[in-house]
């Protein structure tokens, strides 16, 4: 499978990526599941496409916010994943973000994972939750975090999609989002800037 384009990867919006399509050769792989047919073979973490299991899964999902830079490390290695960490972010989003500054947005991604993601999903709709357009910040950190859906969040952070999401559970969530946020904002600051722009 490769992804259907011929832009470099660098130029990559998070719409024009499937995280189905995986690019082995250039180093995105596809672990995100596993789907019940690829269960039923054995499948035991590797990256679908290639088997490529350099992934330390059990690290990852210790849900240690203070051991977070391995996954951030591992999370890069899925092509939409990686768009959302590293290129441009559409036009608007950080504007949009300095206009209500860090504490309203964690507040957001707090209302966000407790209202979609913390349920148990029944549907292939809640799976399909999280925008890969617009305005929203938090929405790009959570595909970048693989908060995005409960599969995601099962198969990254070993948070099992049958039950409802705790408190805890959510702040951890909360807490990647936050990460990101000083990943890719490091100046953002905590309370509204105005824009003189
Ligand atoms: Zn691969
Ligand atoms: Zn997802």
């Amino acid at each position: 499978m490769k992804i259907k384009t011929e832009k470099p990867i660098s130029q990559l919006r998070p719409l024009e990526v499937q995280c189905q399509h995986p690019n082995c050769e250039e180093g995105f792989h596809y672990y995100t599941g596993p789907t019940k047919r690829a269960a039923k073979k054995g499948w035991s973490g590797g990256c679908k496409d290639c088997g490529d299991k350099s992934i330390d899964w059990e690290r990852i999902r210790k849900r240690d916010l203070n051991d977070l830079q391995y996954t951030f490390d591992s999370l890069k290695k899925e092509l939409l994943r990686n768009v959302c960490w590293v290129n441009t972010l559409e036009e608007g989003v950080i504007p949009f973000a300095r206009k209500r500054g860090k504490n309203a947005i964690l507040q957001h991604a707090k209302d966000i994972i407790t209202k979609r993601i913390a349920k148990i999903p029944v549907g292939r709709f809640d799976y399909r939750c999280t925008p890969t357009k617009g305005k929203e910040i938090v929405h790009y950190a959570q595909h970048a975090t693989a908060t995005c859906c409960r599969r995601c969040l099962e198969h990254w952070h070993g948070i099992p999609q049958t039950i409802v999401l705790n408190e805890s559970q959510i702040d951890y969530c909360v807490g990647l989002v936050e990460k990101y946020l000083n990943d890719r904002m490091p100046d953002l600051k905590d309370e509204p800037e105005n824009s003189h722009d």
